[in-house]
Order: C-alpha cells, then sequence, then structure tokens
C-alpha cells in the first residue's frame, strides 16, 4: 500500500490532505498529489516548504519541483511505512504550533547530542532524503529510530528523541521527559 493509499484510508481523502496542505502554506488552491507525497516521504522537502511559505517565489519553485518519491516497490515496505506516518505526523504538528522552533540552547544541545548518538546514521540508497541544495552534509543525518532528518527534527518544539537516555530515568537522550504518544 502506498502513502497516499495509506492517508485515503486513515486519514480522509487524498483531495483533504491537498487542500489543507494548500492552506497551511497559504495557497488558494490545494497542493498537488506529488507535492504532498514529496512531503510524506521527504522532512527536509516539508521543512523547507513550510519554512518558505511567506516567500513566495520560493515556496513557487519547490511546488513545482517536488523531489522524486521512490516506487513502493523500490524501498522497503515497513520503513517506508514508517517514515510516512512520521513525517506526516511531525508535518500536521508543526503547523498545529504555528511553526514555532525550539530555542538557540535546546537547538544546540539536542542537535550535539544527536551528531554523538550511535543512533545517527547516513542516509540509505533505500531511503530518498532529497534535500535541497545548500544543505550541508552533516544537516543530512537521519535518526535510524524514527528516520527523521536531525537538523530538522531538532528544530520542532513537538518532536521527541525516540530514545531512552542510557543512563539518566525518565528521559531520552536529549534530556528530555519522556512522553507517552497515543
Ligand atoms: S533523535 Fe535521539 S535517538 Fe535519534 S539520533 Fe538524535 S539523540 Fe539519537
Amino acid at each position: 500500500m502506498g502513502a497516499i493509499e495509506e492517508l485515503r484510508e486513515h486519514q480522509g481523502t487524498v483531495a483533504d490532505k491537498c487542500r489543507e496542505m494548500g492552506e497551511l502554506l497559504g495557497l488558494s488552491e490545494p497542493v498537488s498529489e506529488l507535492v504532498l507525497q514529496a512531503a510524506l516521504h521527504d522532512s527536509s522537502y516539508a521543512h523547507n516548504l513550510l519554512a518558505t511559505r511567506r516567500n513566495a517565489a520560493f515556496l513557487q519553485y519547490l511546488l513545482a519541483n517536488p523531489p522524486a518519491v521512490p516506487k513502493q516497490q523500490e524501498v522497503e515496505a515497513k520503513t517506508s511505512l514508517q517514515l510516512v506516518k512520521k513525517a506526516s505526523e511531525a508535518m500536521w504538528k508543526w503547523a498545529k504550533t504555528g511553526f514555532s522552533t525550539v530555542d538557540e540552547a535546546v537547538l544546540q544541545k539536542r542537535y550535539n547530542t544527536c551528531m554523538q548518538c550511535p543512533n545517527l546514521q547516513d542516509q540509505t540508497e533505500q531511503i530518498v532524503y532529497k534535500v535541497f541544495s545548500g544543505t550541508k552534509q552533516a544537516e543530512e543525518k537521519i535518526c535510524s529510530l524514527c528516520g527523521c532528518v536531525v537538523a530538522n527534527k531538532v528544530r520542532l518544539p513537538t518532536e521527541a528523541c525516540p530514545d531512552r537516555h542510557p543512563h539518566l530515568p525518565g528521559v531520552n537522550r536529549w534530556e528530555e521527559p519522556i512522553e507517552q504518544r497515543g
């Protein structure tokens, strides 16, 4: 089952999601299904869309050039499904917070922790994380537990490190309380 089919089954129609995403981006019309699919598969693309929603020229460029989404059979099904759900959750939750980001001290602490974490890994060929041009190599690394691009994940107040701290009880590796997520 592909990303769009998953959405259709669990979260309403694809047309609804295209319209909602258009509204989130301040557009008068829905985004295309290609843009929606790319945003769900590629957290960097979603991040860039949201971050540039007030820059009309840049936003239009991104909308006209969504990164290619791999065919379902070309990716490991389980990993792909997890990524779709995670990317979708991250994008919509971020939008609900008013696109806020954590303060610089929190960002640095999270980022430094991720950079030293054994769960950090480079992109794999199975997962398409086409990062918009200008992104540095270090910012392309992903968390192997959740599949997120850490450079984006650490900025978002709605995100949480998925791994328990190896020494401190009750907190994750970012030393933030472990959330009970429904
Ligand atoms: S989010 Fe947590 S588990 Fe993932 S790389 Fe960062 S510190 Fe490690």
